[in-house]
């Protein structure tokens, strides 16, 4: 998920003035409700976080590099109703970050709400992003975003780059004709090749496959990581199916000639080259200690393919021998996919993240899926958010607050239920606990935390 609410609320008409009826949203029916484990909560709670996966804002005004495929320009969608401005989370978040002293959102008081705002950043200005993440206890963000910025430093924040246009050389025209959004997302992908290229002062791609990987991939690779990058980021699933295949070198090396100079590709053609990039981009990423972050869920948008998401579809790819040495993250624990993504879990270089479900998902539906992956392989998963930028008075800040607060109160009510069944013992919960919120992804990412 990404910055996507602004353009679609003042699309909609939308205003967030709704009266909030009850603080917690109402009852949920998953089968994991039950009282919480107070002391556990509290537990919970005091843990300093490690946020997988977020598109945290700098502090310049207008920032535009917090996502490669802002949804922004796509047509509009309708959203799930957690993300509306009527969710009493968005309340609940200004009085926790702003002391909003005020049980509703109307004009009036949303105006004096933007005042504080403002003022806010103003007055800690380059520090804003840390006063965020220490109001939300957290400890280090990681930021999937084009580059960083002002007021995004390491080592509170660590970046996440993207790597998608990599794996797209060629014209994109065919597969950009499959839907409207695509029709929008190839040619973002194509300018921030051009970007990758000229940052290496590169004019034209280069005459071979070969040297493309020797001259553009690996040293674009490089170059992000002696930016502090800590893993790189595929949105493929916005753009193709996850279904990246082994090619052989000359059959994709022949595809990349055919093309290079004019042409489009068939999209057998361009899926054979894209699959060899894959592979070989996500080997590199792990040759330089890179993880490699894969988004696997069931949006956003209206055109959206769900099938082609699914974690399984990875499995030839996690089960390549040649890419032991790279360890992947599903981003957004696969979503409606949950139960095929903690299968691969199997993998052992492969873990999932809580990100994104932690803005969609009530906390009790969550807790039935943190359950399922922590009774397996409690090591291989990542708390996050997908922190983000939502509209006018629903900044990164907000949903970083959201996302945690849910995500602590899912945890906190799996391993409430874990304890009542036996599964672990008070001690073992503490840690699992730990180890979800920052321990699995300090290891991963070889985080020094103090
Ligand atoms: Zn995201």
């Amino acid at each position: 998920m990404r910055a996507i609410v602004t353009a679609l609320l003042i699309a909609g008409g939308i205003v967030a003035t709704a009266c909030v009826q009850s603080r917690d949203g109402g009852a949920a029916t998953n089968p994991v409700q039950l009282p919480v484990d107070s002391g556990l909560a509290a537990f919970i709670d005091g843990i300093r976080a490690v946020d997988n996966h977020t598109h945290v804002n700098t502090v310049v005004l207008a920032d535009s590099e917090s996502d490669a495929l802002p949804l922004e320009a796509l047509l509009p969608f309708d959203l799930p109703m957690r993300l509306r401005p009527d969710n009493p989370g968005w309340l609940a978040a200004y009085r926790a970050l702003y002391d909003y002293p005020h049980a509703d959102l109307s004009d009036a008081h949303m105006t004096e709400l933007r005042g504080t705002i403002q003022r806010v950043a103003r007055e800690r200005g380059d520090k804003f992003p840390e006063w965020v993440l220490d109001r939300v206890g957290t400890e280090v963000m990681l930021a999937n975003r084009i580059a960083m910025g002002p007021g995004l430093a390491p080592p509170r924040f660590r970046w996440v780059s993207f790597v998608d246009p990599l794996m797209l050389p060629l014209s994109t025209k065919d597969e950009a004709a499959v839907s409207p959004d695509r029709q929008k997302l190839f040619p973002l992908e194509e300018k921030l090749l051009r970007r990758y290229l000229a940052e290496l002062k590169i004019e034209k791609l280069p005459a071979t496959l070969d040297t493309y990987l020797g001259t553009v991939v690996t040293p674009t690779l490089e170059r992000q990581r002696q930016a502090g990058c800590v893993a790189v980021k595929f949105e493929a699933a916005y753009l193709r199916s996850l279904d990246f295949d082994e090619v052989a070198a000359n059959t994709a090396g022949s595809v990349y000639v055919r093309y290079l100079s004019g042409g489009v590709p068939s999209r057998d053609d361009y899926k054979a080259l894209q699959d060899f990039l894959f592979r070989y981009i996500a080997r590199e990423a792990g040759r330089l200690g890179m993880a490699v972050h894969i988004h696997s869920f069931e949006g956003a948008g209206a055109f959206y393919r769900v099938a082609g998401s699914d974690p399984l579809l990875l499995e030839s790819a996690f089960n390549d021998p040649t890419l032991r040495g790279t360890n992947f993250v599903i981003v957004h624990g696969g979503g409606v996919y949950a139960s095929h993504a903690g299968a691969m879990l199997w993998k052992p270089n492969v873990f999932v993240d809580i990100s994104a479900m932690t803005l969609l998902y009530s906390p009790s539906k969550m807790a039935g899926l943190l359950k399922d992956w922590l009774l397996q392989f409690p090591e291989k998963v990542l708390f996050g958010t997908d922190a983000s930028a939502l509209g006018p008075d629903m900044g990164w800040e907000v949903s970083a607050w959201i996302g945690t607060k849910t995500g602590r109160e899912a945890l906190s009510t799996a391993l409430t239920s874990m304890m009542r069944d036996g599964d672990v013992s008070r001690a073992r919960a503490n840690e699992i606990a730990t180890m979800v919120m920052r321990l699995n992804a300090a290891r991963l990412y070889n985080l020094k935390l103090q």
